[in-house]
């Protein structure tokens, strides 16, 4: 074998297992990310197999082409797996190992294909599994990490090459005479492996902490208990309104007698009745209003381009639809109201602080006057 494609599949088989340390330094990190698994024993699978091809013998034909192929495409598999883990999707071990049995028995019975064919089916295989790995990438692109298209790239680019290997199989026919063709092309497939292997790798490991440091930033605004925001986004949320032109109506919500709520059903029951009420609101207000948990039963919520008179009556439709339904927690069966007070960034001085005040103005109006009621803030 050439002195340039040895030193390839050498150099291929160096950053395989360097890019598997990497990715094993970001598994210490992610204990409970399972891809970092499947990224690793891929790498590593396909180091080995690399292996395999430097040690081919004269015919580039013996056990060494078999494992050095079955390895490779064992490897690709893994690298299918991880990606679908890494979109939360289960992979099955079988979808992975049955590729690898398939190409090893295609050398059961030698003359049973010319080499050509085993060569062009070999390669199908590995043009399928990249492909499907680069879809894997690919449909999740809706959450905007840009690393991904990165391994739409690589992944791509990758399916691209094996097509080229077995359109070269399918029109080579006969003129390949040993198991593994050394042409210009197999010089440019090793130089694309290194490429494809170092860019997948570094995407790999980008597209991870991209999508934790999202993943924390949106847990900093996020209450645990509803899944609503909280009281720091609200005023984030609130302060960007403020900004803006458009006119809103702020609105807060405080769950009536909440204490003896826990006191009677117990705290798990109280928390059923936040994650209740939580989700009562979500459903009742638009997609385009923003709700938040400000404090321990109280809510938040801002309706842009709403008029006051709206506002109170959508808010309204939520004290109604609350106080009509069950809530239900272990043995305990029971309801609750809501006592809210609305403003509107139009009515008045309108920095935060001011219309914070005069929602709270209108819900302590609501609980004075007997509670399970919307009151708008007095007019200043
Ligand atoms: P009011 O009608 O005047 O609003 O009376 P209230 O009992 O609702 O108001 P108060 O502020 O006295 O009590 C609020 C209660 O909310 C006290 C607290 O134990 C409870 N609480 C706050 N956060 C949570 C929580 O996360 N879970 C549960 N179960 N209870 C909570
Ligand atoms: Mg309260
Ligand atoms: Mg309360």
């Amino acid at each position: 074998m050439g002195m340039s494609i040895f030193a390839l599949f050498a150099a291929n088989a160096v950053v395989l297992a360097v890019i598997a340390v990497a990715f094993y330094a970001a598994w210490l990190g992610q204990r409970d990310e399972r891809h970092w698994i499947s990224w690793i024993v891929a790498n590593l699978v396909l180091a080995v197999s690399m292996v395999f091809f430097i040690l081919l013998p004269e015919d580039r034909g013996g056990l060494q082409i078999v494992a050095a192929n079955a390895l490779m495409v064992l490897g690709v598999g893994f690298r299918w797996c991880a990606a679908r883990q890494f979109g939360r999707r289960p992979a099955a071990v079988a979808i992975v190992v049955a590729p690898a049995l398939f190409t090893a028995s295609l050398y059961i019975m030698p003359e049973m294909l010319s080499h050509w064919q085993r060569f062009a089916i070999i390669n199908g295989v590995m043009m399928i599994i990249s492909a499907a790995t680069c879809y894997e990438f690919f449909r999740d692109r809706q959450d905007r990490l840009l690393s991904r298209y990165g391994l739409v790239a690589a992944y791509g680019l990758l399916a691209g090459g094996f097509a080229a290997r077995v359109v070269q199989g399918l029109m080579l026919n006969s003129a390949i005479t040993n198991f593994l063709p050394e042409d210009p092309m197999l010089l440019a497939g090793v130089f694309g492996a290194l490429f494809h292997t170092t860019a997948s790798g570094a995407f790999a490991l980008s597209i991870a902490y991209e999508r934790s440091a999202i993943d924390l930033r949106e847990a900093a605004l996020r209450d645990p208990l509803t899944g609503l925001y909280n009281r720091r986004a609200f005023e984030n949320q609130l302060k960007k309104y403020l900004e803006g032109q458009a006119a809103f109506a702020v609105v807060i919500l405080d769950i009536d007698h909440f204490k003896v709520v826990n006191d009677r059903y117990g705290h798990a029951a109280g928390d059923a009745a936040l994650c209740a009420c939580a989700r009562t609101i979500i459903r009742t207000l638009r997609a385009s209003d923003f709700v938040a948990r400000i404090g321990g039963e109280e809510f938040a919520a801002i309706l842009p381009r709403t008029s006051a008179a709206s506002a109170l009556e959508v808010i309204e439709r939520v004290r109604s639809t609350i106080a009509a339904q069950d809530i239900v927690s272990h043995e305990a069966r029971f309801r609750v109201t809501l006592s809210g007070g609305v403003a509107h960034s139009m009515s008045g001085p309108s920095d935060m602080d001011a219309l914070m005040k005069a929602a709270d103005a209108g819900l302590y109006r609501a609980k004075k006057a007997g509670r399970n009621r919307i009151e708008q803030a007095a007019a200043a």
